[in-house]
C-alpha cells in the first residue's frame, strides 16, 4: 500500500505545489484566509470530495469529505501566515514587501500536505474497497491559538474515530511529549490622570499599576512548576513622562503542559492583576482572550506513523539544495562550518520531549485520538516563526517535505483504518489518558466571532 499511497500523491505532485505556492505568494492573515480557502476547496472539489466552505458558520473554513460510514479519519488542515514574516526565496533576510505578512510557519505547506493525504487515503480506500469516511478540515487562524477551539464548540471532530495533523519542522522525527496549552488575557487598569510635575499626588498611575502587577508576575514565577510560562508585552504605558497615564494595558500568555496548570497560573496572574490595583487605587479589567488544551499524542497512532516512515523512502535533495540549506544556517549564530547538517531530513527516532509552543491541535486531540507528525520542510537551523521558514516554505526543500508528510500520514491512517483492533487500542488509550477529565472548549461565550 505504501507504493500505491506514493504513486498517487506524486500524480498530484503538480497539483498540490501550485497551491502551497500559490498560498505562500499571497500570504493571509488568520480569519482573513479567504484566497486560501477557495484554492483549497477547488482542489478537494476537483478530487471528488464534498466541499463546504464556510462551515461551523466560520468564512474561511473548510469541511470537505470522501465515503461513508466508519473508521472516520479527519486531518487538520491550516493556511494562514504570520505578520512582518514577508520574505524572498533566498538565502538571506530580504523581505518581498518591508514588514509584510509571510508563511514563516510553513502553514502553506500544512493545508497542501493534508490534502495531500486525503487524496492518498481515498484512492487507497477506493482500492481496496473499504468503508470509511475521510475529513478534510480547513482549520482558520492557528496562529491566533483559536481556530479550532472555536470549531470545536460549533461542534467539528467529535464525528471522528481519530485525527491526524502535520506540521512544517526543521526535523523529520515526531514526540510523544506534549505542546503547552495556553491561556491569553488583556489587562487593563485605569487610574486618574495629573501634572505629573505641578499635581502627582492627585494622580493614580495606571503605569505603577501594570508594572506592579508584572513584578508580582515575575516573583510569581517561582511559585509555579517548571512547565509553566508566563510572557507578556504592554501595549499602552500612557502618553507621556509629564502626564499620569489615567490608562495602562498588556497582553499576556499562560502555558503549561496541563490544562490545569495553565488555568491555575492564569488565576494567579489575575490575582496579581487585583492586587496592583488596590495598591495603586485603580481600577483593573481583565478580558480573557480565549484559550487552548496542551496536545495528547497517541502512542498507538504514533506507532502506525512510525511504521509508515519506515515504508516511506526519506526525500533526496539535490546539491543546489543542500547549498541552499547551509548558506541559510550560516546566518544562524550556532552554525559551525563542515558540522552543521544542512538539512535533518533523515527519520529521527520517536522523543518524548516537550514542546512549549502551542498549537491549537491540542484541542482536536482532547475530542478524540490523534497524533501530529513533524516533517522537515527548513534548513536544521531556522528558528520557528521566521524568514527562514518562510523562504523554505516556498523553495523545493518546503514541497519536497510537504509530499513526504503527505504520504507519511495518508499511510498511517490506511493502517489505522484497515485494522480495527489498533484502531480500538487507540481509543482505549484515549479514554485512559483522560483519566476521567472532561473536555470543556476553552473558547466560552466572552469570545466574540472573530469574523464580526
Ligand atoms: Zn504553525
Amino acid at each position: 500500500m505504501n507504493q500505491y499511497i506514493s504513486k498517487v500523491i506524486d500524480d498530484h505532485r503538480e497539483e498540490l505545489i501550485t497551491l502551497a505556492e500559490n498560498i505562500w505568494s499571497h500570504p493571509e492573515m488568520g480569519w482573513k484566509e479567504t484566497k486560501a480557502a477557495e484554492w483549497t476547496a477547488e482542489v478537494l472539489r476537483n478530487n471528488g470530495f464534498e466541499t463546504e466552505v464556510g462551515a461551523y458558520n466560520m468564512p474561511t473554513c473548510i469541511r470537505a469529505v470522501f465515503g461513508s460510514g466508519h473508521p472516520v479519519v479527519g486531518f487538520c488542515a491550516e493556511y494562514d501566515c504570520l505578520p512582518g514574516l514577508s520574505q524572498e526565496v533566498c538565502t538571506y533576510q530580504k523581505p518581498v514587501i518591508p514588514n509584510g505578512d509571510g508563511h514563516g510557519c510553513g502553514h502553506n505547506l500544512l493545508g497542501a500536505g493534508c490534502l495531500g493525504a486525503c487524496i492518498g487515503l481515498k484512492e487507497a480506500l477506493i482500492k481496496e474497497g473499504r468503508e470509511g469516511t475521510v475529513i478534510f478540515y480547513g482549520c482558520p487562524a492557528e496562529e491566533q491559538l483559536l481556530g479550532k477551539g472555536i470549531m470545536a464548540k460549533r461542534g467539528a471532530f467529535k464525528e471522528c474515530d481519530f485525527t491526524i495533523a502535520w506540521h512544517p519542522s526543521t526535523i523529520s522525527g515526531d514526540t510523544l511529549g506534549s505542546h503547552t496549552g495556553v491561556e491569553g488575557l488583556t489587562v487593563e487598569f485605569f487610574g486618574k490622570t495629573a501634572h505629573a510635575a505641578g499635581a502627582p499626588y492627585l494622580g493614580r498611575s495606571a503605569l505603577d499599576a501594570l508594572q506592579i502587577m508584572n513584578i508580582g508576575v515575575e516573583f510569581l514565577r517561582e511559585h509555579v512548576t517548571s512547565d509553566v510560562r508566563m510572557h507578556y508585552i504592554i501595549t499602552d504605558g500612557g502618553l507621556a513622562p509629564n502626564i499620569v497615564p489615567d490608562h495602562a494595558q498588556a497582553k499576556y500568555f499562560v502555558r503549561a503542559l496541563s490544562r490545569k496548570a495553565t488555568v491555575d497560573a492564569y488565576e494567579r496572574v489575575c490575582k496579581c492583576a487585583e492586587g496592583a490595583a488596590i495598591m495603586t487605587d485603580t481600577r483593573v479589567k481583565v478580558t480573557r482572550l480565549g484559550g487552548l488544551y496542551p496536545t495528547l499524542q497517541n502512542t498507538v497512532i504514533a506507532e502506525a506513523v512510525q511504521e509508515a516512515r519506515r515504508e516511506i523512502p526519506v526525500n533526496e535533495y539535490t546539491e543546489e539544495e543542500l547549498a541552499f540549506a547551509d548558506e541559510m544556517n550560516q546566518t544562524q549564530p550556532s552554525y559551525v562550518k563542515d558540522k552543521t547538517i544542512p538539512l535533518r531530513y533523515q527519520d529521527e527516532p520517536l522523543s518524548n520531549e516537550s514542546i512549549y509552543g502551542s498549537t491549537d491541535y491540542g484541542d482536536v486531540e482532547y475530542i478524540c485520538p490523534g497524533f501530529q507528525v513533524n516533517e522537515c520542510t527548513a534548513p536544521s537551523l531556522s528558528p520557528g516563526h521566521s524568514w527562514m521558514m518562510t523562504a523554505s516554505s516556498g523553495h523545493s526543500i518546503g514541497m519536497k517535505g510537504m509530499l513526504r508528510a503527505a504520504k507519511i500520514q495518508a499511510l498511517a491512517a490506511y493502517k489505522m483504518m484497515a485494522d480495527p483492533d489498533r484502531l480500538q487500542k487507540a481509543i482505549d488509550e484515549f479514554k485512559e489518558s483522560l483519566n476521567g477529565e472532561e473536555y470543556i472548549c476553552p473558547i466560552d461565550d466572552s469570545i466574540p466571532d472573530p469574523y464580526q
